[in-house]
């Protein structure tokens, strides 16, 4: 265990004890607790970090199997004096989530719903529960808890209690502190205590009602003077419980609850067992409006009016964001949908009830308001549930969006929800724009306007001058806040970076208060310490995760030469343009790799559970190791220095990068773009390089090399799968999983087997193309081509049938290969080398504008992907310009009206499961759409992540637990559900584990369509 040493100079909660006392910690947990007692280096420096700007090393992290282990683990840390931090999703964006603390993660086991009362509409959760969990469990009910965070699905009860959170809706429904009726909660010594309303208290809880209604009572008139009197003011802690400062009074009928009390505390009064949560009647029926404005002064001035409507929802979307979001084709259709001209800004305005007809007319209310404000026809009014359904998804996206620039500036979270009074809103926005200008920057804002919280940040550079700049800005911002008697602190939190603000909003009386309390609930100061209380400076440099140069640990990259082509990250930004340097000039000593990690900003978004794409071993595994954040983490820290000499090549290194199945859900679904498949292939070939390939590395690698020979010999070749103890001996000393069967050898491969007839030369092919004629080069793959030619065979019957004069390239004694295998097992050399041959073959086709149509998904999409960052010059972009797959081809041919085959129908249900590069380059829907050209074919997707096999990882006896629960997560049970539909899937490796795991035959639509010629009948 390697311990950072004390050091007297950092702030409180920011220094480690001595080693002693964190081994004894360690092995106390390890011996009384049943959880998971997470002390290596790597391990903490994966928890040192929320989606702050801020990285503090902890002590070490528990995550708990039971209630019992969190009590246990606070009476373990407070006999050794160590702080604890209990800790959700860590999608604070304050730094309220990092500490030199015990970290106690509650979301892997924590997360039950443990009751839930329909009449009453009340739920009780534990702390882990993420929120859309929770509603999925209400939503049968017609109930939902409706503090509707953006990051709803990472989001957990605990966190937002700790934060006061607040969605979308909360002009509506309110604030966390307003949907809290109870909290079961550990004080520091232990004690478990309830807290509810003040008026059936007893015992402890009894005596801190007291305490705090006393304080109340002594400071009302400071209160009254000096409470922002918005809804949204999340700063210090609920004093006002008994004195009510908010727009919207905590309970409905003016009592009291406790439990409010513990509201917005970021863990530092007690450690939240139990929630009860107020559920709300789910909307039946929702209408939208979306106001367009000529100019953003007059969507801020117009808040005020709009909010008087009744709307439940109001929110903005500024130009920038709108032109960001236009150039993103999966966002450009819906953003289209809701502008009339080019508008400065445009506000979404939501009405919610029971009934869609009722509603209506409170949407024709707002088309008339908006022509009594001088603007007539700026309204488009969207009835309809899915085009509303789109919009709110693009808004939700909108940070995400942001954050997506690259160079080392970036947007800096830390005024971003200042509240202010609708009335002063656009004065507010106008006045802070001023002041980024006056400091070299420029905000987009976006978000609440019904509740005067806008989210800006500026673009700042943390590494050089960014943290001077935040704190004259937030000098600057917090004198407007004032002037408006607004909240400083209006949505995410005080943490690390606004706990200073505290004093400065509520005066030194309402301050010594909040500290009073904090004594009289913790008073050892056990639980998270240095946050509300004795906060550090915001700008503390030794705070910083990308610290500049003059702070005790400067932030610096090693060096580090990669053997992928990083350059486009390597840029610098301007803050004001946004325009980008050069590729390769921004500075980077790993040649932009280190930056295209530091990419991620820990947002938590790829912490998902729904059956997309990002991250499949996070979801079978609920490990922070196992999820793209952990992994951008570790390798951000190992790529500056921060886990020690070597780290990037280690051992604990490569364990953190083993799970990741290369499926580039990350690279599709990570709103910034965090590509972990390439990174791992990039930490692949540093590693291998230190510590050598292993024999299993090298059958895998060489495939394409040996197939040709090997298909020459089935017989042998296949003796692994019948031979009574082969498959155990291939265990052992290949470490290929036993239980797996490996895929048949055949002597008929598509080189072999092909009808020549339906091929031409290459020449014969150029001059087709050249003559207008259908044309199309089919690149067939080793797996295809070696053990299911009958796929490579299906798609030229169906290609020559539609038409099209067809040529495949070849190479003598064997065929042309992407270099996938050899990516997989970090052969980059080796995987240049083909991919080199295999572009030079196909370049002078695609340069005449042939399509290269493939089969493999994988392989096929190297072509579009790895192959550009390889080093492959212009040829290879010429290639990735054409490289199709073979059902993005003819959904491409068939809009054009080049393609048409009489089908036969397929007479049984169709199930699809797409290979994830297919999900990762949007190539599902072409399946669809050529799926649809079977008469009567209703194809149905099945909402799967990875299958599990990806390549050759659920081959792998290390890995092929992991790889079944991967495709028992979805694809499986879909599979089995259905026995008699046809079952669609063009992966090999898709395949084979549906094979393995369901004893079904999957198929390549190539083979589907083929069947239904009409000529085989
Ligand atoms: C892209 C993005 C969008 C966001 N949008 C919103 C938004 O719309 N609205 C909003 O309000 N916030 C938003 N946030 C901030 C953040 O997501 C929310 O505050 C969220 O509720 C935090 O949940 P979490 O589980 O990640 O909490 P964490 O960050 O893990 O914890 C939050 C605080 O609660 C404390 N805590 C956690 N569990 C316990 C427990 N059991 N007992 C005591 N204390 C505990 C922690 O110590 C910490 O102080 C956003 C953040 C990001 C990155
Ligand atoms: S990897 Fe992407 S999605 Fe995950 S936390 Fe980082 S930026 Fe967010
Ligand atoms: S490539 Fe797939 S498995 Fe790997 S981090 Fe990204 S989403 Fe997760």
């Amino acid at each position: 265990m390697q311990i950072e040493p004390a050091s007297a100079l950092l702030p409180a909660g920011t220094v480690l004890p001595p080693n002693e006392t964190c081994e004894a910690l360690a092995r106390r947990l390890r011996a009384e607790t049943e959880g998971e007692v997470l002390f290596d280096t790597g391990s903490r420096g994966r928890y040192a970090t929320d989606a702050s700007i801020y990285q503090i090393m902890p002590v070490g992290v528990l995550v708990p199997k039971t209630a019992r282990d969190v009590a246990l683990a606070i009476d373990i840390a407070r006999d050794l004096k160590v702080p604890v931090l209990a800790r959700g999703g860590g999608t604070s964006q304050c730094g309220q989530t990092t500490g030199a603390a015990l970290v106690i993660d509650n979301s892997k086991h924590l997360r039950r719903v443990l009751d839930v009362d329909v009449q009453a509409r009340t739920a009780t959760v534990e702390p882990g529960l993420v929120l859309d969990h929770l509603n999925a469990q209400l939503k049968p009910h017609g109930l939902w808890y409706p503090v509707d965070v953006s990051t709803s699905a990472q989001a957990t009860l605990g966190g937002m209690a700790g934060n006061n959170s607040c969605g979308s809706r909360s002009i509506a429904y309110g604030n966390m502190v307003h949907n809290v009726l109870g909290a079961q909660a550990w004080l520091s010594d232990g004690e478990l205590v309830n807290f509810g309303p003040v008026a059936g208290l007893s015992g402890r809880a009894a005596a801190i009602a007291d305490h705090v209604r006393k304080l109340a009572a002594q400071h009302s008139a400071e209160i009254a003077a000096r409470w922002p009197k918005v809804m949204r003011r999340v700063a210090g802690y609920n004093l006002d419980i008994f004195y009510n400062q908010s727009e919207k009074p905590y309970t409905s009928d003016g009592s009291v609850n406790l439990a409010h009390l513990l509201i917005g505390s970021e863990g530092t009064l007690a450690v939240t067992r139990s929630l009860t949560l107020k559920l709300a009647e789910l909307p039946r029926a929702k209408v939208l409006g979306i106001v367009n404005f000529p100019s953003f002064h007059a969507a801020m001035d117009a808040a005020q009016h709009i909010v008087k409507l009744g709307p439940t929802a109001v929110e903005l979307v500024d130009r920038t964001m709108i032109e960001l979001a236009l150039a993103n084709p999966a966002f450009r259709p819906t953003v289209e949908t809701a502008l009339i001209g080019k508008p400065a800004a445009i506000l979404l305005v939501e009405f919610a009830g029971g009934d869609k007809a009722a509603l209506l007319p409170q949407l024709r209310g707002l088309v008339e308001l908006m022509g009594d404000l001088g603007l007539p026809g700026s309204v488009v009014q969207m009835p309809d549930d899915a085009p509303q359904k789109n919009l709110w998804e693009v808004r939700k996206a909108g940070l995400n969006i942001m954050m997506s620039l690259k160079g080392d500036g970036k947007p800096v979270s830390f005024i971003e929800d200042c509240a202010v009074p609708l009335a002063h809103l656009a004065e507010y926005t106008d006045a802070l724009t001023e002041v980024f200008a006056k400091y070299g920057s420029r905000g987009t804002w976006y978000a609440h306007a019904s509740v005067g919280t806008l989210h800006v940040r500026p673009i700042l550079d943390m590494r050089t001058d960014g943290g001077a700049k935040m704190r004259a800005i937030a000098e600057e911002a917090s004198a407007l806040v004032r002037k408006y008697k607004g909240a400083f602190s209006g949505e995410h939190g005080d943490g690390l970076c606004r706990g200073e603000w505290i004093e400065w909003q509520f005066g030194p009386a309402i301050n010594a208060a909040f500290r009073a309390i904090k004594q009289n609930l913790d008073p050892i100061g056990l639980f998270n310490p240095g946050k509300i209380i004795d906060p550090p400076k915001m700008d503390d440099a030794a705070l910083l995760r990308f610290a500049p140069p003059q702070s005790p640990r400067p932030y610096k990259r090693i060096e580090l030469k990669p053997v992928l082509d990083w350059s486009a990250w390597n840029v610098q930004a301007d803050p004001v343009t946004e325009v980008t340097t050069a590729p390769g000039t921004g500075g980077d000593s790993t040649g932009g790799f280190a930056k295209a990690v530091e990419m991620c900003n820990n947002n938590g978004h790829c912490r998902k559970f729904d059956a997309g794409t990002m991250c499949p071993s996070y979801r079978v595994t609920r490990d922070e190791q196992h999820l793209t954040r952990g992994r951008a983490n570790t390798l951000r820290l190992a790529l500056s220095g921060q886990l020690g000499p070597d780290a990037f090549t280690s051992d604990a290194m490569h364990d953190t990068m083993d799970l990741c199945v290369g499926c580039k859900g990350c690279k599709r679904d990570c709103p910034t773009g965090v590509d972990m498949a390439k990174m791992k292939i990039e930490f692949l070939a540093h590693y291998k390089n230190r510590h050598g390939h292993t024999l299993k590395d090298r059958l895998i690698a060489r495939l394409p090399d040996y197939a040709h020979a090997a298909s020459r010999m089935p017989w042998l070749m296949n003796l692994r799968n019948r031979m009574p103890g082969a498959a155990w001996l291939g265990e052992k000393v290949l470490g290929l999983s036993a239980k797996r069967s490996l895929p048949a050898w055949r002597s008929d491969t598509f080189w072999r087997a092909r009808d020549a007839s339906l091929f031409s030369s290459r020449d014969a092919v150029l001059a087709a193309a050249q003559a207008g004629q259908k044309t199309a080069v089919l690149f067939v793959d080793t797996f295809n081509g070696t053990f299911e030619s009958e796929n490579a065979l299906a798609a030229a019957r169906v290609l020559h049938a539609a038409g099209y004069l067809l040529h495949t390239v070849e190479k003598a004694g064997g065929h042309h290969c992407c270099g996938r295998t050899y990516l997989a097992s970090g052969m980059v050399d080796e995987a240049r080398a083909k991919a080199s041959a295999l572009v030079d073959a196909l370049a002078p086709l695609a340069e005449a504008g042939i399509a290269i149509v493939g089969l493999e998904p994988s392989c096929l999409l190297t072509l579009r992907d790895e192959a550009l960052v390889m080093g492959l010059g212009d040829k290879a972009v010429s290639v990735s310009q054409q490289a199709l797959l073979f059902e993005e081809f003819i959904a491409r041919e068939v809009k054009a009206s080049r393609f048409a085959l009489a089908l036969q129908p397929a007479g049984k249900p169709i199930l699809l499961h797409g290979h994830c590069h297919q999900k990762a380059f949007g190539a599902v829907t072409p399946i669809l759409d050529v799926l649809k050209l079977i008469p009567g074919a209703k194809p149905e997707l099945i909402e799967s992540s990875c299958c599990g096999m990806a390549g050759s990882f659920g081959y792998e006896a290390s890995h092929y637990e992991v790889s079944m629960q991967m495709a028992e997560a979805s694809l499986l049970p879909a599979v089995r559900r259905q026995p008699d539909a046809i079952v669609v899937a063009d992966g090999t490796s898709c395949r084979h584990q549906i094979a393995d795991g369901a004893q079904r035959a999957a198929v390549h639509v190539a083979v589907l369509l083929d069947r239904l010629l009409p000529a085989r009948s």
